[in-house]
């Protein structure tokens, strides 16, 4: 399975030149600009990698690390333009793996995650169940295995397809072309609104209620997404 990683930079050309590379190496990726929001992720997604700017508007990168291992021991690629031997060490203290001094070449980047990745395969284990829905929802790939609240959900093999397209990207919305080519089966019968149905039939063994803000959302007129993590 591809890794997922958790990139937390707020300067946006940064952060999507990043991403960009990561992806095309092949991993999950998850961004934000908030050092707020990179705790909320790290907490309901489970990354098996972080890689965290120092400067960041709302909460320091140093305060996000220092969170962060209160509860994950997920590895950490420190993005810093403070390239003292003390902020390195200071950066290293705090639980990073490794840091990358501004200005970095991407193809590095992708380099150092991928060596870091590489070291950490007790992590990658852990990581494999990945938390969706105010950690209701919890995916292993390695086992094609999906748990609601603790119970074990019983998914036609184009549900856990439909399932793990959408959960890929948490918050992106896929068109029902999409899905219906992530999702194509031999039992599949190939018409966009056939997805509809699995959708509903997803929902329903997922939980999701009509009416309410569910884990897996309709966006009108485009087609579904994953929803987002909700409080409580
Ligand atoms: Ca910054």
């Amino acid at each position: 399975m591809a890794s997922l990683v958790l990139v937390v930079e707020d300067e946006r050309k940064i952060r999507e030149l990043v991403r960009d590379y990561l992806e095309r190496d092949g991993y999950q990726v998850l961004t934000t600009g908030s050092g707020a929001e990179a705790l909320t992720l790290a907490r309901t997604h489970a990354p098996h990698l972080m890689v965290l700017d120092l400067r960041l508007p709302d909460v320091p990168g140093e305060e996000v690390a220092r969170e962060l291992r209160t509860f994950s021991s997920v590895p950490v690629l420190m993005l810093t333009a403070k390239a003292t031997e003390d902020d390195r060490i200071r950066g290293l203290e705090i639980g990073a793996d490794d840091y990358v001094t501004k200005p970095f070449s991407p193809r590095e980047l992708v380099l150092r995650v991928r060596a870091i990745l590489r070291r950490a395969p007790e992590v990658r284990e852990h990581g494999q169940a990945r938390s969706f829905g105010a950690g209701l929802l919890a995916i292993d790939e390695s086992r094609h295995e999906a748990w609601i609240d603790g119970h074990l959900v019983d998914l036609t093999p184009t549900e856990w397809r439909l399932l793990l397209a959408l959960t890929a990207r948490p918050g992106r919305v896929y068109s029902r072309s999409e899905l219906l080519n992530r999702v194509r089966g031999e039992e599949f019968e190939g018409y966009e609104r056939t997805i509809d149905t699995h959708v509903k039939n997803l929902r329903h063994k997922l939980g999701d209620v009509s009416g309410e803000p569910g884990i897996i959302e309709t966006v009108v007129g485009t087609g579904y997404r994953l929803g987002l993590q909700r409080d409580g």
